[in-house]
């Protein structure tokens, strides 16, 4: 087990890119806003498979929360995250601080489109606009050759997806699968905040994604699939933000589903004052 190298700014983190690239060597990033847990260390193994060295980013970025309470409450536990990582063969950890990455006299924000006005985007305003315009900065500084991204944040890989792509910055996004508990929750941060109560009620939200698939399954369309999430979640929940079948590549609530197309169902709600998003890929019919 190897102390990871710590890099504190975007100068130091390039550098030691550089340098690994120099010698032909590939580099992958694995962004995170800390409170590590094994769904990381799965995006962790992915970037391993298609490089030479990870580096993992740990920045909890103050412009990507829509409410100052999810920021003040977002769990910070750096030395459990650096331990995690030395455990886990991690090369270098990126740790920035707030000032290295938004100087006094910071002024630019990357605005995406369509995909980032839906659903979480429309619940989290100026979310995705805080989400692009950090992984960019991070993207920038670390220069990787790769980026891993959690299908867990399906919405999130689709809109780094397209900006990546539209503004031309030849790193290659790679998916990682959302990692569950036993029972079935996503692995989140966010669940260390959940007391026994609501964690066992947020199971409804795995059940109601299985029985969307269980509902596409059998033939039917996004109207019933929904029903079926809702009709396990709903109930459940103290709030839904949103339960919808959605094309994977544009987020636009699908009507009908084509054979061949690629949709998700998407599930965004609260339990014991806690926010929690997750998602499964429904089957495709041809
Ligand atoms: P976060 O630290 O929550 O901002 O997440 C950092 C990265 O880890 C993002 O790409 C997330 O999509 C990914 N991630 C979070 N939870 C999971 C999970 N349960 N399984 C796989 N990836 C995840």
């Amino acid at each position: 087990m190897s102390t990871p190298l710590i890099l504190r700014d975007p100068a130091s983190a390039r550098r030691w890119t550089l340098e690994h690239q120099a010698s032909a060597r590939r580099v992958a990033l694995v962004p995170t806003m800390g409170a590590l847990h094994r769904g990381h260390l799965a995006l962790v193994d992915v970037a391993r498979s298609h490089a030479d060295h990870v580096i993992v980013s740990i920045f909890v970025n103050p412009t990507q929360f829509n409410r100052a309470e999810d920021f003040d409450s977002y769990p910070r536990v750096i030395d459990d995250d650096l331990a995690i990582c030395a455990e886990h063969g991690v090369d270098a950890v990126y740790l920035p601080a707030a000032e290295a990455m938004y100087p006094s006299g910071f002024d630019t924000r990357i605005e995406p489109g369509s995909i980032a006005s839906r659903w979480e985007g429309e619940h989290r305003a100026g979310h995705f606009s805080g989400v692009a315009t950090v992984v960019i900065k991070l993207l920038n500084a670390c220069a990787p050759d790769v980026a891993v991204f959690g299908a867990k944040d399906l919405q999130q890989l689709t809109v780094i997806r397209r900006t990546v792509t539209d503004l031309d910055l030849g790193v290659d996004i790679v998916a990682g699968d959302t990692i569950r508990e036993s029972d079935g929750l996503a692995m989140s941060s966010r669940n260390r905040r959940l007391d026994s109560v609501a964690r066992q009620r947020a199971l409804a939200i795995h059940r109601g994604l299985l029985a969307a698939v269980a509902c596409a399954n059998a033939g039917h369309g996004p109207d019933a699939i929904e029903r079926a999430a809702r009709d396990l979640i709903d109930p459940a929940a103290d709030d839904v933000e949103y339960v919808a079948v959605v094309d994977s590549a544009t987020f636009e609530r699908s009507p009908t589903m084509i054979d061949g197309c690629g949709y998700s169902v998407i599930v965004a709600a609260w339990f014991g004052g806690v926010r929690l998003i997750d998602n499964m890929a429904l089957p495709r019919s041809a």
